[in-house]
């Protein structure tokens, strides 16, 4: 008698297989967005304003300490996501943890930026950063001497611009 129900037990083991199969298979292809691959060591934090980034950018403070006059944080850009040009009158440090992303200084070619990779940016000198156009960006940043300010905001960077790093 009980034997009677073993094709079903083998049409079931084989039907929950497949369907395992199938659901891997769906959740490789709806990450096909690289940046839902990177490493996130800090927060995700909360969305740049549309007035300052193109794209979503997403920034979380790590080091806000009054006592100091430096400050530390993360930008996690999504692929195509940049920030509009800026200055910063003490000059910025950008770590990368995880990514590739674009970094210019106005009148020099685009700088690709990459895990590993530590730039700098001169004082008050523009320039823009953000992620590739395929693949997303892990960037901390170091602002030292606030005193003097933090970040000077301008226009956003052009498609035409972006797009010169293709
Ligand atoms: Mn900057």
């Amino acid at each position: 008698m009980k034997y009677r129900l073993l094709p079903f037990l083998i049409a079931i083991i084989i039907i929950t297989a497949s369907c395992n199969q199938n659901t891997e298979t769906t959740t490789q292809s709806s990450t096909a967005d690289t940046s839902e691959e990177l490493n996130f060591i800090f927060p995700k934090g909360q969305k740049g304003p549309d007035k300052n980034f193109t794209g979503n950018a997403y920034n979380i403070g790590l080091v806000n300490d009054s006592t100091l006059t430096t400050i530390v944080g993360n930008v996690y850009f999504e692929p195509g996501a940049r920030s509009n040009w800026h200055t910063h009158p003490a000059g910025q440090i950008l770590i990368i943890t995880d990514g590739v992303g674009y970094h210019q200084i106005e009148g020099q070619p685009i700088q690709v930026i990459k895990k590993g990779d530590a730039v700098t940016c001169p004082p008050n000198t523009r320039h823009w950063h953000g992620a590739s156009h395929d693949t997303g960006l892990q960037q901390m940043y170091v602002v030292p001497n606030i005193e003097k300010g933090v970040v000077n905001w301008m226009e956003a960077v052009t498609d035409e611009v972006y797009d010169q790093a293709k």
